[in-house]
């Protein structure tokens, strides 16, 4: 069965879970089973994710796969448990949450560490609170195409191994079914992990958390003269640049509570998120986010202030308050925006730094937004364009990027602009073209296509699924046969909203 080296599980049998979280003291985590899956089956799997636990990629067809990924059957050396976090929801202290609807099975060794992996939808925990522990198919198809779509885009984030779903119904605004999504990641520990202890002034276990942290994911900060000022540092670089990375791929997480936010900077909880399309800086994702905290243009702003809680939560390991403030505000702004300006510069095809960089995009979020222009459409056609054009031949050859706005000639003053600036380098189109379309995606989670292979799951046709999939995971290839999974929303499809309920 091994027939490659990097398969080291051939057969579902031969598992073996390690613990690395389950070994932290009691008081961090219920240990319990999860709730079996009434008759699961699969939904659809990642043959990505299957890689880098090592697992042969036929094993997601095996019959005995679903059971084993609902929770019905546990691999050998899971001790399942759910973890306890608290944290601040929209803003306001929400006191104790933690894993309602998740258990962490144990972990496999990858090529760069262990993964943990975690069921989400097996069934209550001491934290559910009065909700059911369980998750809907709609919902776990999300979390799904998202995840692989965010690694495929280069943006960190938890991965997905596979959806498995059930007849069993669910309730929410109305009656769904349930499912089960198998998340991976090095540590599911959240800001609110530390907040937790904070909150009940229990630094003993503040310090064993960051270190459970340095130790397993971050050894090279143990070398620090000040570790657990140094892991501050760090998660505030990582999530400076993972705000550069949601802002440039016109990402939207929609519920970005710090409950919500990886202590790795990974991108974490995909509930109500969404992809750009019509460009709207002020665009809110979450039906339930009322007050718009967290629309597009104020996730960088969000993350900054959940750092600062995360802060305040590890004061007492790193000591004057005024220290914890000064890391924030020396790694974040400046992770954040050379990122950010890195990101943009490969999206405009610009392989070198200017001063006015800055400007010539901020003219073009400016044109974006009065045009609400499709932003994923905008830079994939801006990336076949011709770094020079006669002036005469200029209407025909830019119609493809033209035709997104109603203003073209303001559409003609930024691309003049920008072949300006494509010449002041000597840019050399064959090589800039492959280039940006090596950046720009031609394939995004767009809420329509995640509706239209939801619609089809539903009927109990995964092909759909699997066909987006196929997209996502490679997005800057062409994919001819499918490229209307590339096309901004149908009729249909105007008006469709994304609520918290998941
Ligand atoms: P979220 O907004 O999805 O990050 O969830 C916030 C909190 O609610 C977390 O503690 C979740 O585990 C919990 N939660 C959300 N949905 C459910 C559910 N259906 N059953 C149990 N707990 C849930
Ligand atoms: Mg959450």
């Amino acid at each position: 069965m091994a027939s490659s080296p990097h398969i080291r599980y051939g057969s579902l049998d031969g598992l073996r879970l390690s613990t690395g979280f389950a070994r932290l003291p009691a008081a961090f985590h219920t240990r319990l089973p999860p709730t079996p899956l009434p008759e699961p089956y699969l939904v659809a799997g990642s043959v990505d994710a299957a890689a880098l636990l090592g697992l042969d990629p036929a094993l997601i067809d095996h019959p005995d796969f679903p059971a084993l990924f609902a929770g019905n059957r546990l691999p050998e050396g899971a001790e399942p448990l759910a973890a306890v976090y608290s944290g601040h929801q929209f803003g306001v202290w929400a006191g104790q949450l933690g894993d309602g609807r998740a258990h962490l099975l144990g972990e496999l060794d990858g090529a760069d560490g262990p993964w943990e992996i975690q069921l989400k939808g097996a069934g209550p925990t001491p934290y559910s609170r009065f909700a059911d522990g369980r998750a809907v198919l709609r919902s776990s198809i999300r979390e799904f195409l998202a995840s692989e779509a965010m690694a495929a885009l280069g943006v960190p984030t938890t991965r997905a191994l596979c959806v498995v779903g059930s007849d069993t119904p669910v309730q929410r605004e109305t009656q769904e079914t349930a499912a089960v999504v198998t998340r991976l990641a090095p540590s599911f520990v959240r800001f609110g992990s530390f907040e937790h202890w904070h909150a009940h002034d229990r630094t003993d276990e503040l310090r064993i958390l960051a270190d459970h942290v340095i130790d397993r994911c971050r050894p090279a900060l143990r070398e620090a003269a000040q570790p657990y000022a140094a892991l501050l540092r760090d998660v505030a670089q990582r999530t400076g640049e993972l705000m550069a990375h949601w802002q440039a791929v016109g990402f939207m997480h929609g519920v970005m509570n710090t409950d919500n936010m990886s202590i790795l900077g990974l991108t974490l909880d995909y509930g109500p998120f969404g992809f750009m399309e019509a460009f709207d800086a002020g665009h809110i994702c979450n039906h339930s986010d009322h007050t718009g905290r967290y629309q597009y243009r104020a996730q960088p702003r969000v993350a900054y202030w959940n750092l600062y809680v995360l802060g305040d939560a590890l004061s007492a390991l790193i000591g004057r308050p005024e220290e914890v403030k000064t890391i924030i505000d020396e790694a974040f702004p400046a992770a954040f925006e050379a990122r950010f300006l890195q990101l943009m510069r490969a999206k405009l095809g610009l392989a070198t730094a200017r001063a006015d960089d800055t400007e010539l995009i901020n003219a073009l979020f400016g044109l974006l937004q009065a045009g609400r222009t499709d932003y994923p459409a905008f830079f994939r056609g801006l990336s076949q364009l011709p770094g020079t054009v006669e002036t005469a031949a200029r209407r025909r050859i830019d119609a493809p990027v033209r035709d997104l706005f109603a203003d073209r000639p303001g559409c003609d003053a930024f691309l003049t602009r920008w072949r300006a600036r494509l010449a002041a380098e000597g840019s050399v189109d064959a090589e800039r073209q492959a280039a940006m379309r090596a950046v720009n995606p031609k394939y995004v989670l767009r809420n329509w296509v995640a509706e239209a292979a939801i619609r089809q799951a539903r009927e109990g046709d995964f092909g759909g699924v699997a066909e987006v999939l196929t997209c996502l995971r490679r997005p800057f290839d062409e994919h001819p046969q499918l490229a209307h999974y590339a096309a901004p929303p149908p009729d249909w499809a105007t008006g469709l909203t994304v609520s918290c309920s998941s």
